[in-house]
């Protein structure tokens, strides 16, 4: 059902984003074994990722498993190597994946590259080494990457372990704070372990005006009811092609709501969830957020707002000057986390319809 609010796990359940799925399968075809999944939150990543999944596994028998990053470092935030290989040891384990016992490889060095070995529990080096010799190919996902960044061990030197010499395996990374992602992968740096791997790259854009309609009536029809699609032209607007939200929306709506009623619930409980995702740079600097309260401010209409005005009204908000640099920095980094995007060289907006209601408070 599409406004079911959980991720959905069939490419059936799943709405459009046929395009993607193909050049998915194609890559996997060609053998292409690094994929980086981008979209903003919401947008229907790990929707995606587990809907594309299973169609491999069902059609094609490539099993895989699908490694949860913010669970994984929320559980050892340090070293969630060992939560990685546990998670991937239950996924051998699982139908499609080798079963049996693995050998533990002790004090392993290949390529060079010097992995850790732990002296108790699963290893991931073993786990990895057993999936890639029991598997003529395997999926490993890592969703919402980026909070791997919070590990002390180098699990880009893994990864890129993995791509040289496990043939067998194939890893796939979504985030939606893309430059953070970027930013912990490296693969433009010279001395960074995966600089030069050959990476596929599927962005997941928001619907478009129509695909949205086109998403509600479907939604609606599947509990046969009949809407005025004209009626649904403020929630298309106003939730602007971002599938977590118009699901939110078709949910209350079936469970009888008005169409007033249904946005302004979609909104508030929006308002809260943007507010939790903005926590993590609050805590980095309260600036963050007067800044992207410039922008929906100066942005009228989620059009864009110019550097030189941005820079204005923060400093009269924060009654001081702020040099280039450190405004710079503000934007970029705001930019590395999807809460703002840039539209040309010095225009800015706020690409989450709900952010930008928020700030424009
Ligand atoms: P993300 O991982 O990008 O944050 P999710 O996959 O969790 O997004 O999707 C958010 C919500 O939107 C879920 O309720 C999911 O069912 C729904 N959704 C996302 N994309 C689609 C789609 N293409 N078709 C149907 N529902 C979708």
């Amino acid at each position: 059902m599409l406004f079911d609010v959980q991720p959905k796990t069939s490419i059936d359940e799943l709405f459009g984003r046929r395009a993607e799925y193909l050049s998915f399968l194609d890559a996997i075809e060609k053998r292409r074994n690094f994929f980086i999944i981008t979209g903003p939150r919401r947008i229907g990543k790990t929707s995606f990722l587990y809907a594309a999944l299973n169609e491999l596994e069902q059609e094609y028998g490539i099993p895989y498993a699908v490694i949860d990053a913010r669970a994984a470092t929320s559980l050892n935030s340090k070293y969630p190597q060992r939560i990685i290989a546990e998670r991937l040891y239950k996924a051998i384990s699982r139908k499609g994946f080798v079963g049996g016992v693995i050998s533990r490889i002790k004090g392993i060095r290949i390529s060079g590259i010097e992995v850790e070995l732990q002296e108790k529990g699963f290893d991931i080096v073993d786990v990895l080494s057993a999936i890639n010799e029991g598997n003529e190919l395997a999926v490993i996902a890592f969703d919402e990457a980026q909070y791997l960044r919070f590990s002390n061990e180098d699990l880009t030197k893994l990864f890129a372990w993995v791509l040289d010499s496990l043939h067998n395996i194939v890893l796939v990374f979504t985030g939606s704070q893309v430059g953070v992602l970027e930013n912990f992968l490296r693969l433009d740096e010279g001395d960074s372990p995966l600089f030069g791997r050959y990476e596929v790259r599927i962005s997941l854009p928001r619907f478009n005006p129509s695909e949205s309609l086109e998403f509600l009536r479907r939604g609606f029809e599947e509990y046969g009811i009949d809407v005025n699609e004209r009626e649904l032209l403020p929630v298309v607007n106003t939730l602007d092609g971002v599938p977590g939200w118009l699901v939110h929306y078709g949910a209350h709506r079936i469970d009888g709501l008005t169409n007033e009623e249904a946005i302004e619930k979609v909104l508030e409980k929006a308002m809260k969830y943007v507010q939790t995702e903005f926590e993590e740079l609050d805590k980095l600097s309260p600036r963050y957020r007067v800044v992207v309260r410039a922008i929906a401010w100066l942005s009228e209409g989620r059009g864009y707002a110019r550097w030189e005005r941005i820079k204005g009204l923060v400093e009269e908000e924060l009654e001081e000057k702020i040099d280039e640099k450190a405004m710079r920095g503000y934007l970029s980094k705001l930019m590395d986390y999807g809460f703002v995007e840039t539209i040309g060289y010095g225009k800015y907006r706020i690409p989450d319809p709900v952010m930008y209601r928020v700030f424009r408070r």
